[in-house]
Formats: structure tokens, sequence, C-alpha cells
């Protein structure tokens, strides 16, 4: 579950990272006095009005302003919400922006001893291990660094049955280039910001620009975070921090009846049951010389219900030219989830423009297939891999 910088930030602070301190607005009305807030708060003349949306690259593309009096802020505040903002991680409309960010200002204009790092952490599942990747070159994307100067991107590996090892820490403020007051602030920021990823159960925490202020506090300007979908049972409160209106409506769709539904780019929509035969599955239709359009789990009851959610759920993908099921009928049996497809089919026929191609293998295939070839709808029933491949083959040709 992504967050927007707003409350990546709340979360942040509630875990002691140093953060710009700063409030979300989705109405012109609130701007003043919010700003007055900051202003008593921070002592702050100066603000920053950042669009809150899940992409990055905002500043780019004019969603984030420095406004240097209340009347300047109102001017801003009052062109970025509502706006339609593009940058290079937005689809090609861009996005609407419904919320911004009022921020004190943490530049200290005129100061020219303003340093921007980048530090994010995240997961390395082939070493079990948590990977703090920081650079000097923050601000800018990190995209780029990694191509034109790998060498300036530092890696620090964390064993999450240790911890962050003070050495580690230590060694993430040497190779930033810190050293005094910024240095021993810099160790804080980093041991507190892996204890805000362990406890929040993250699975990406990106801090870009770290702030590093001509009086050597250390602060969070901006803040990347994706929660562990697994761990939601977790935290209850995480609830309300889903947008779902920036989410995928179909993923939405799906998450509501509990199936395990992942939009891909592809022209062959796939209904199949267990995550490993999904996996396959979708090495399949590569080999066959398509592409997956989705990645969907119907788990262990492929009954009529379920499967016609999920032909609903596959069929509003415009991209989709077939869709193919592959199930296996371990615990429930073949023809149960044969006589579902078929029933499933009738329900939203209008709505099938595509071929439906159907591997049902495992308890009562035989019957399955019998059910299938005999409900006089166009379904293609496979009986191997093999024949798998063939039909899509013919599809896409
Ligand atoms: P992004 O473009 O979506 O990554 O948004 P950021 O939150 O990283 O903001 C973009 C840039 O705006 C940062 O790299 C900073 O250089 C600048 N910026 C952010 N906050 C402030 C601020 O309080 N004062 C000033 N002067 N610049 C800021
Ligand atoms: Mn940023």
């Amino acid at each position: 579950m992504n967050l927007h910088e707003f409350q990546a930030k709340e979360l942040l602070f509630k875990n002691d990272v140093q953060i710009q301190k700063g409030y979300m607005v989705s109405n012109l009305d609130k701007v003043e006095k919010v700003a007055n807030k900051l202003s008593s708060e921070t002592g702050t003349e100066f603000f920053v009005v950042k669009a809150q949306i899940h992409a990055g690259g905002r500043g780019k593309g004019g969603g984030v302003k420095v406004a240097k009096s209340l009347t300047e802020l109102k001017d801003y505040s009052s062109s970025i919400l509502g706006m339609m903002l593009k940058t290079p991680q937005t689809p090609k409309e861009g996005k609407l922006v419904s919320k911004i960010l009022i921020a004190e200002d943490v530049y200290y204009p005129g100061e020219s001893e303003n340093q921007e790092f980048y530090i994010s952490l995240l997961l390395n599942r082939s070493t079990s291990k948590i990977m703090i990747m920081y650079s000097t070159e923050g601000g800018v994307d990190i995209e780029s660094v990694a191509e034109k100067t790998p060498n300036l991107i530092f890696y620090e590996e964390v064993d999450p049955s240790l911890g962050l090892m003070p050495n580690q820490a230590r060694k993430v403020a040497f190779n930033l280039g810190l050293h005094g007051t910024a240095y021993k602030n810099m160790i804080k920021f980093i041991s507190s910001l892996y204890l805000a990823y362990v406890n929040c159960d993250a699975s990406l925490l990106e801090i870009n620009p770290v702030l590093k202020t001509s009086d050597n506090k250390i602060i969070a300007v901006d803040a990347k975070m994706v929660l562990d979908d697994n761990s939601l049972f977790r935290h209850k409160e995480y609830k309300d921090l889903r947008d779902e209106s920036e989410e995928n409506p179909v993923e939405t769709q799906a998450r509501a009846v509990g199936l395990n539904y992942v939009d891909l780019d592809g022209n062959i929509g796939c209904m199949v049951n267990g995550a490993g035969l999904a996996m396959a599955t979708m090495d399949l239709i590569k080999q066959s010389g398509g592409e997956p359009a989705n990645f969907l789990d119907v788990g262990g009851t492929a009954d009529a219900d379920r499967v016609e959610v999920a032909f609903n759920l596959i069929l509003q993908d415009p991209r989709v030219k077939a869709v193919l099921v592959n199930i296996f009928g371990g615990i429930v049996r073949c023809d149960r989830v044969a006589n579902g497809i078929v029933q499933a089919y009738k329900n939203i026929k209008d709505k099938i423009k595509v071929p439906i191609i159907v591997r049902l293998e495992g308890t009562n295939a035989e019957e399955a297939k019998d059910i299938i070839d005999n409900s006089g709808l166009k379904i293609f029933s496979a009986s191997s891999f093999f024949n798998v491949t063939e039909i899509i083959k013919e599809v896409l040709s």
C-alpha cells in the first residue's frame, strides 16, 4: 500500500525521525489557519506547498512551490490544489491534486551550506537483509545518479535479527562526508529511520532529499513509503491511510471480494488458483508469444460467484485479447469449477467479446472437459499445456 508524503511523515514523526513540519489541506479556506499555526510552532515566515499525489518528480512538474509570504502561499495553494499535475511518473494526462501539504521552509534562504542527500531502505530478498541505499547526490532523481555516477551510491546491508549496528550508522554518516554536530545528528536520523522502517512494516522507505541545514540539522524533506500489504492485519490503524482514488480501480474491486489481483500490461487475461500455478501460467503465456494482462489468484474456492467476479475484473481491461483459465482441482473438484465457469459465462455473456481458454486439471478433469465441451458456449477447452500454447498462438495470430 502506497502512502502520501504527509502520511509517511506522520509515521516518521511518531518514530522520532526529524521531519519538515507541515499540515495537509484539502480546502483553500484552511490555508491561512495552517500558515499561522506553522509560524507559531516553528517561527517560519516562508512556506512550501506540495501536491500530494502518489507519484514522484512533483517538483519538476510544478507541484512544489516555495512561498515567501502569506499572499504567495495562497496563490500557490489555489493553483496547485485542483490542478492536473504531470510528472514523469504520472499517466500522460496527469493526476488530479485533491490534497496539498503546507510545510515550513527548511532551506534558510541565502545560506549556501544546505546539503541534500538521498537515503532509502528496502528489503533485499536475495540476502534476506534490509538494504540502506544512500548517496551524497540527493534532490535529483536517483536513477540518473545510478546511471552516470554509480560510485556515488553506497549500500549498507542490515541483518534484521541484529538491527542497525552503531558502526553501520557511523559509516553512513561518514560516507556522506559529515562531521561534528551534523555527523551526530545523521547517526540519530539513520537509526530512527531504520526503526521506523521496521516498526511500520514498510517494504520501501525513500527520503529524497534528506536535508542538512546550515545549522547542522538533519531533516526529512520528502518521504515515500510503501507499507507491506501482508502486515496490514497487524496495523488496524492503517485502514484509514488507504487512498482508493489513487489506486487501480480494478485492484480495489478485487480486494473488496478477497481476490488477489495485480494489473499488468499484457494482452492475455489469466485466472488461476494458487500463486505458484499463477507464476507458471504467466511463463506459459510468455512462451506462447503473449504477455500476461494481470495476475489473478482466485484461491481455493473457484465457485461460480468468484469466477464471475474474476471474469468481470479481467474483461474491464480493453487490452485483453483472450482469457486463460488455468485451474488445478485438488481440494476443489474440476467439475464444480467447470459448472461455475459455464454459469458465470452465461451470466455475463454480453460482456464477453474475446475467446476464453479453459484448462482444468486434477480431480474429475474428464467430467469437467465434458461439461465445457457440451455447454454450447464459445469456450476452448485445453487438455494440456501444449494445447494452451497452440490456442494462444492461434488467438494472437
Ligand atoms: P518531488 O519532486 O516529488 O521529489 O518532491 P520533493 O518533496 O522532493 O521536492 C522537490 C524539491 O523541492 C526538493 O528537492 C527541494 O529541493 C525543494 N524543496 C522541498 N521543500 C523545500 C523547502 O522547504 N524549501 C525550499 N527552498 N525548497 C524545498
Ligand atoms: Mn523528492
